[in-house]
C-alpha cells in the first residue's frame, strides 16, 4: 500500500465527471487499499477517485471506525435537511457551511463486487453526498453564497502557493498534523473550535 498524492482545487481532474467502474481488477483493489492508506495519513473521513487524480466512480469513507468502499455508488432515497460546516481534503484550510440530507440510502457494488444497500444519518450521511459530489466534478465550495465565494477564493489564493502543481504532498505513515483553526468571521471566539471534517 502507498500513500497517493493528493489533488488540490486547482487541479483539473477535480472538475471532472468519473467514469462508472465496470469490473473489479486488482488494479482497482489496489487503488482502493491506496485510497484508505491516503485517507488515513491525511486524517480525513472520505476521498473520492478524483482527489488522488483517478477518473474512477470510486470513494472510500470511515466514519465512526466503519471502514467502508463504494463503488459506483447511488443514492435511493434521502430525507431532511442539515446545514453543517464541511472542509475537503482537496481544500485544505477552506471550511463552510452546507445543506445536507440527513438521512439517505446508497447503493453501491461493493469491493467482492456484490451489490449492497445501506443506509446513512448524520455525519455519515453528509460525507457520502459529499463524496458523490466529487465523482460528479462538483466541491462543497461551489454551495456557497456569492459573496462567501469570493471571499474564500482570495484566501484560497494565498493557501495555493504551498500545493505547487495542485499536488499536496502526505508522509507516509505519519499522521497529517492538524493546525489549529480560527474562524476568520469571529474573531473573539478563540476557544477551540470543534473538529470539522475533511472529506
Ligand atoms: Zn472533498
Amino acid at each position: 500500500m502507498s500513500v497517493l498524492d493528493i489533488r488540490v482545487l486547482g487541479d483539473p481532474v477535480l472538475r471532472e465527471r468519473t467514469a462508472p467502474v465496470t469490473g473489479i481488477t486488482d488494479e482497482l483493489r489496489s487503488l482502493i487499499a491506496d485510497m484508505f492508506e491516503t485517507m488515513y495519513a491525511a486524517e480525513g473521513i472520505g476521498l473520492a477517485g478524483p482527489q488522488v487524480g483517478h477518473g474512477t466512480r470510486v470513494f472510500v469513507m470511515d466514519v465512526d471506525d466503519n471502514p467502508l468502499a463504494m463503488i459506483n455508488p447511488e443514492i435511493i432515497e434521502s430525507e431532511g435537511t442539515e446545514r453543517a460546516e464541511e472542509g475537503c481534503l482537496s481544500i485544505p484550510e477552506i471550511f463552510g457551511d452546507v445543506d445536507r440530507s440527513t438521512r439517505i440510502v446508497a447503493r453501491a457494488t461493493g469491493i467482492d463486487g456484490k451489490t449492497f444497500e445501506v443506509e446513512m444519518t448524520g455525519l455519515a450521511a453528509r460525507c457520502v453526498l459529499h463524496e458523490i459530489d466529487h465523482l460528479d466534478g462538483k466541491l462543497f465550495i461551489d454551495y456557497m453564497s456569492l459573496i462567501k465565494r469570493k471571499f474564500t477564493a482570495r484566501k484560497w489564493e494565498k493557501e495555493a502557493v504551498n500545493y505547487p502543481d495542485f499536488i499536496r504532498k502526505l508522509e507516509p505513515g505519519k499522521k497529517a498534523s492538524r493546525r489549529s483553526r480560527s474562524r476568520s468571521t469571529s474573531p473573539t471566539d478563540s476557544a477551540e473550535v470543534p473538529f470539522e471534517p475533511e472529506l
